[in-house]
């Protein structure tokens, strides 16, 4: 450093809008657990040192020979330091990286946990930890230099809008690293306290990769000086009987900045053509960020002992709600990005490892259904994804799916359930899609499956319209949309003690078939009756090879094109009274309301499919007709 940068007087920033209106949750701390501050920092201190180490292997000169990576934690004088001897910033990184917010949906975040009391659960999630200084601190220093560097420079906030920067001469910087200086809030002055920090490292940080070190003050009784609390040491490198559940529990906390307590633990090693440790976590709450399409898979690459990288994919992108880490024995430890993406040795892992988690969640579906029920509340719309994407693990997915159907209830069932439970004549999983639950149940395409007291799947996820598309069956029993085809309800019998339907009449029927095809014209791809309906006069089904109707309205919605929709098939109830009425009506030769009955009856479908009718002015004034005339 020159003399003359050091002479630079602080340069003033303002906080990015979104970072200040979270500094000022902070500083009027709405949290009751102030503790999780100390973990946030000791995290981004073991994140800077596993960073350092990894760079180091490549970059000699970066870090002297024999350095020992760790974090100090000194109070003194009501300030408490967090220091490290990892990456450090440069001036560039400190603005960017203490000033803004990168992630996406930042807004959206904060407006939930502005008003939540369980904030503080989300704020490791989505990494503001270093803000949450500003809960126990009136000011924050840090002090860093970033290693290689020839420069070393002071950050400096209050909280309240703007942070100041300025170049600091090298002897007052660590070699390399940072240091962040927290002046203590007159009612925070206990985390100064040294069986504060202890109880706290203890309790939250026991298992970050990197030592911890605390520095006794002097004054409190002997010699004061360093006291090791955590000897950095890996937790997946031990065996299972000597990790107790608290030890993985915390561990995972760590690792996935989260606050809840694992669903699943994986924890093993894998020995013979590759080497290598695995303990993953399945979490029992679901991150806000699930479907944030920037949202990488969160599993640690770790190539013996030392940290490679986050944001690998390790694991199928239906997987992506899974934390830990892999530590692999054979790769090389200077791999360059690019290798890590199409490695060989990471493809085999990546292969067994999904293969495990697999076994391990049906395990789980198996033995612990409650537990595997939050699972599936949690990340269920994500393990479908697999159903779509990753075909060669489509049957091994389906034993863990579950489904709300029009006979589950509260709970959900699964497709062995639902098999198992057939009827007499029925070679079909029938499904409908909706937007809701209660949307799908109220389908009239459903009445007729209900008075056979046939269940039929209630399909409310975006990704089921693709995956159910594409599958080929479950247990050899194809797919059908109760929307699409001809259901071939016909085959399976009512049940002995079901009202039976008024005797239809087919010629009559035909009669009025013949009439809507001719009025509707090429409105409608054709016109039928149907054992679909039992309380609806007419639905709007789609053709037999068509696509469902409910797809094409997804289609339509996300890629803002015009629904290239094929023509719908309208298929009328022959029992129904309206139905009945019309046929008497053609028969007794007064046509005179027909063509109005036959716009209705077309409009009153499309309403029952969620849709306007085509000309909904003339729609209405038919109806208005009709109405004036029955009433009179
Ligand atoms: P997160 O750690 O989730 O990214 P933070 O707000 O805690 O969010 O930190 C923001 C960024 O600041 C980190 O990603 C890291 O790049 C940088 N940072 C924070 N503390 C340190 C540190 N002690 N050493 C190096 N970089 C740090």
């Amino acid at each position: 450093m020159t003399s003359e940068s050091t002479t630079h007087a602080p340069e003033s920033h303002v906080f990015q809008a979104e970072v200040a209106r979270l500094l000022h949750l902070m500083v009027h701390s709405v949290y009751s657990n102030k503790d999780i501050y100390l973990r946030e920092l000791v995290s981004n201190a073991a994140d800077a040192c596993e960073k350092l180490r990894w760079r180091a292997l490549t970059e000699a000169g970066l870090m002297a020979e024999g350095t020992r990576l760790a974090i100090t934690i000194t109070p003194k004088h009501g300030t408490l330091t967090v220091a490290d001897n990892g990456i450090g910033m440069d001036r560039d990184e400190l603005i960017q990286n203490l000033g803004t917010i990168a992630k996406s949906g930042t807004k959206a975040f904060i407006d939930e946990i502005a008003d939540k009391s369980e904030g503080s659960r989300l704020i490791g999630q989505f990494g503001v930890g270093f803000y949450s200084a500003f809960m126990v601190a009136d000011t924050v220093d840090v002090i860093s230099r970033k290693a290689g560097s020839a420069e070393a420079w002071k950050w400096r906030s209050d909280g309240l809008g703007t942070f100041n920067i300025e170049p600091v001469a090298l002897d007052d910087a660590p070699v390399h690293g940072t240091r962040v200086i927290l002046m203590l809030k007159d009612d925070a002055k206990t985390f100064g306290e040294t069986d504060t920090i202890e109880r706290i490292i203890r309790e939250y940080s026991a298992h970050v990769p990197v030592p911890i070190e605390l520095v006794v003050p002097a004054a409190e009784g002997g010699e004061g000086g360093p006291k090791e609390l955590t000897d950095g040491s890996a937790l997946w490198t031990k065996s299972k009987s000597d990790v107790s559940k608290e030890d993985y529990t915390d561990f995972y906390r760590n690792v996935a900045g989260a606050w809840d307590e694992p669903a699943l633990t994986l924890h093993y090693r894998a020995e013979g053509r590759h080497e290598y440790s695995v303990l993953l976590f399945v979490p029992s709450m679901k991150p806000f960020d699930l479907f944030d399409p920037d949202r990488k898979g969160k599993v640690k690459l770790y190539v013996r002992r030392v940290f490679i990288a986050d944001d690998v994919e390790l694991l199928p992108a239906w997987a992506r709600f899974v934390r830990g880490v892999i530590d692999s024995e054979d790769l090389p430890l200077n791999l360059s990005r690019e290798m890590l993406q199409s490695n060989p040795v990471l493809e085999a892992i990546r292969k067994a490892v999904t293969t495990r988690i697999l076994s391990e969640l049906t395990k789980l579906a198996e033995n612990d259904a409650e537990t595997f029920a939050k699972v599936w509340d949690a990340f269920g719309p994500v393990i479908k994804e697999g159903l779509y994407e990753a075909a060669d693990r489509r049957d091994d997915l389906f034993k863990l799916v579950r489904f709300k159907t029009t006979k589950s209830g509260d709970g959900t069932r699964s497709l062995a359930e639902y098999v198992k439970d057939l009827k007499e004549n029925q070679t079909r999983i029938f499904y409908v899609l909706a937007d809701t639950p209660e949307r799908a149940v109220a389908s009239p395409h459903l009445e007729g499956f209900k008075s056979r007291d046939v269940e039929v799947l209630l399909l409310t996820d975006p990704v089921d319209a693709f995956w159910v598309r594409t599958a080929l069956g479950y247990d050899g029993k194809p797919f059908q949309s109760v929307t699409q085809g001809s259901s071939d309800l016909d085959a399976i019998p009512l049940p002995e003690n079901a009202e039976k339907p008024a005797d239809s009449a087919p010629e009559k029927t035909a009669g009025v078939i013949a009439y809507l095809k001719d009025q509707l014209g090429d409105r409608v791809g054709d016109v039928r009756a149907s054992s679909r309906l039992a309380e609806s006069p007419a639905c709007l089904v789609a053709p037999d090879f068509g696509p469902d109707k409910q797809f094409e309205k997804i289609m339509a919605r996300h890629e803002g094109m015009n629904a290239r929709s094929t023509k719908p098939i309208l298929e009328i109830n022959p029992t129904h009274a309206q139905i009945v009425a019309f046929a008497s009506q053609i028969e007794s030769g007064a046509k005179s309301d027909l063509e109005d009955a036959a716009i209705i009856l077309f409009g009153q479908a499309k309403i029952l499919d969620g849709e306007a009718p085509d000309d909904p002015a003339d729609f209405a004034k038919r109806l208005g007709r009709v109405m004036t005339k029955a009433m009179a």
